[in-house]
């Protein structure tokens, strides 16, 4: 292990979903721009092996690294703010860690020694971000570990934690991102979740050195000393975390609160840097608060509901990638969710998901009831439908597009929406009536999009974890297309997720007929990205990958860029 290498572990208290992913890359983003390379690690303790077999809908979006591993939305969160891509090592779930672990005594690699969880699940751990920080040569490593304190399932993370402060006293902070709740009646801002949460950390025999205080309103001075007090530490230990309009507010909240300046402190660290550099972070977020009117666009999915509440984590990356695109061209973002199934003809799309895919454990029947609404579409200056996997809502898509398509709407398909926007031009442009993907129908007469080869057998042997084509691969782009003078590239790489692909069978009837294939891989094989030419649509077009990935706050991405410059451009 390096000397000085230095380890923070940030943890939630009282209440999930405050926001532990934006306060860790804000933190590793703060640390950053004073000279230091942060690693960020996500710990998911669930035991499913990665996040790739998990519902939107149950656990938000699934954020694909370069190397291909499914991971947790808070890994697109740490790429975004450090504007960067970040490696497989950044990233364990517990089924990984018991995995590796009992893997290891199979091959007998514990020598006949008993094998327990502890020491050897925490050993593992910290194996792994030992090996995380080494392999991006960092000097801090920032390490979330999901759910919130008391949940049986995190006592491994937390002693592994405890087992590295031990080993490198000086070396190791913990972070409590903790909620400060205000109850309506009393109107008063309590502290004694806080504190209980504090003692619950304290029975893992770990005590945190940074409280990052969430709620509605900033704690006021008297609460910050008596959290401080009660949980033995300093006020300035404790930071202000309100609720705010913009995630990327976040950190320049937490440096007006001198979250680094603390940090370092405690950790006996050295700025590299005279000035923090956060002078282009300070101009994009100044640039999402004067924008001059705004640009709409409506997205079009299934992965909205759970229950009586709207989960636009499921498609967080798409959202996010939007935003820059607006914020660069100068329009505030008005984002919409459609649901699919509002646009199916009254018949509905019939009961029954198809059981060739990863069978979502949401996915269930259409509605049935509901009547074809396209023409509300009108209102948005542009349409997007993003990636997913079934039955349900299909019939709805197919009509969006087909509207998108015929009244010059400018469309954005992404991976599910390009191999739709294949199925709908081959049914309504080719009258191939019946065209299809298989993963609909197996038996179409005409299977425009089709399972790729090597995963039939995958799906024949039931393998559904982590076997899509997963992670970034080349593209290369044909001269004069929409793709092409976005990009300004020739070759791209894009990262995919997916088990089907556009027929080669039918490309050639389908180029005849208008719609060209953009993007290709090196090989010819696979077609990445289609399109309409400008002079028969302002934009209309669909990729095989999903670049909202690798769209960044400070780099918008050159597609959704164009998709919202076309957007604005309908809108005038
Ligand atoms: N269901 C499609 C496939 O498996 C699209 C996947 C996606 O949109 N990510 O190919």
């Amino acid at each position: 292990m390096a000397k000085a290498h230095k380890y923070i572990f940030v943890v939630g208290g009282v209440m999930s979903g405050v926001g532990k992913g934006v306060a860790t890359s804000s933190l590793a983003l703060l640390l950053e721009a004073r000279g230091f390379k942060v690693s960020p690690i996500k710990i998911d303790p669930y035991l499913n092996v990665d996040a790739g077999t998990m519902n939107p809908t149950e656990h938000g979006e699934v954020f694909v690294l370069n190397s291909g591993l499914e991971t947790d939305q808070d890994m697109g969160s740490y790429e975004r703010f450090l504007g960067r891509a970040l490696n497989s090592e950044n990233y364990m779930t517990g089924g990984l860690v018991y995995k590796t672990v009992i893997d290891r005594e199979r091959a007998l690699g514990y020598e006949g020694k008993c094998v327990e969880p502890v020491p050897h699940i925490p050993e593992e751990v910290i194996r792994r971000i030992v090996v995380a920080g080494e392999n991006e040569k960092s000097d801090v490593t920032i390490i979330e570990i999901g759910g919130t304190l008391g949940e049986y399932q995190s006592v491994m993370f937390l002693e592994a934690a405890r087992l590295l402060k031990i080993a490198h006293p000086d070396d190791v902070l913990f972070v409590l991102v903790s909620y400060l709740p205000v109850p309506g009646k009393l109107g008063e801002m309590k502290t004694k979740p806080t504190q209980y949460a504090v003692r619950t950390m304290n029975s893992y025999g770990v005590q945190p050195d940074i409280i990052v205080a969430r709620g509605e309103v900033p704690p006021d001075k008297k609460r910050k000393e008596k959290i401080a007090s009660s949980s033995g530490m300093k006020p300035e230990q404790v930071i202000s975390a309100p609720d705010v309009d913009s995630v990327y507010d976040v950190p320049l909240n937490f440096e007006a609160d001198h979250l680094a300046e603390t940090v370092m402190k405690i950790l006996q660290l050295k700025t590299r840097k005279r000035t923090p550099f956060l002078s282009p972070w300070k101009s994009f977020v100044r640039t999402t608060k004067k924008t001059t009117g705004e640009v709409r666009i409506g997205v079009v999915g299934k992965y909205f509901t759970t229950g009586d509440f709207v989960l636009a984590d499921s498609y967080l990356s798409v959202i996010e990638a939007i935003k820059y695109a607006a914020y660069k061209n100068g329009k505030k973002p008005v984002i919409e969710w459609l649901a699919a199934e509002e646009f199916e003809p009254s018949t509905g799309a019939g009961r029954g998901g198809n059981k060739v895919n990863m069978r979502p454990s949401g996915e269930r029947g259409s509605t049935e009831t509901s009547r074809s609404n396209v023409a509300k579409l009108k209102k948005f200056d542009g349409i997007i439908v993003p990636g997913g996997f079934g039955k349900r809502g299909i019939k709805g898509k197919l009509r969006v597009i087909e509207y998108a398509r015929t009244h010059k709407i400018p469309y954005f398909g992404l991976c599910y929406g390009m191999q739709l926007m294949v199925v709908e031009y081959a049914r309504n442009v080719l009258r191939l009536k019946e065209a299809n993907t298989t993963e609909i129908d197996r038996e179409t007469k005409h299977p425009v999009i089709d399972i790729m080869t090597d995963q039939k057998k995958k799906l024949a042997a039931e393998e559904y974890g982590g076997s899509m084509r997963l992670g970034s691969y080349p593209a290369y782009l044909k001269e004069r297309t929409i793709a092409r003078s976005a990009y300004k590239a020739e070759m791209i790489h894009e990262r995919h997720r997916h088990r089907y692909e556009v027929n080669p069978q039918y490309v050639a009837e389908l180029e005849k007929a208008g719609l060209l294939f953009s993007g290709i891989s090196p090989d010819k094989k696979l077609m990445e990205i289609a399109e309409l030419p400008h002079a028969k649509h302002p934009f209309f077009l669909g990729t095989q990958f999903h670049p909202e990935f690798t769209a960044r706050p400070l780099d918008s991405h050159p597609l959704f860029d164009a998709f919202v410059r076309a957007a604005i451009k309908k809108k005038k």
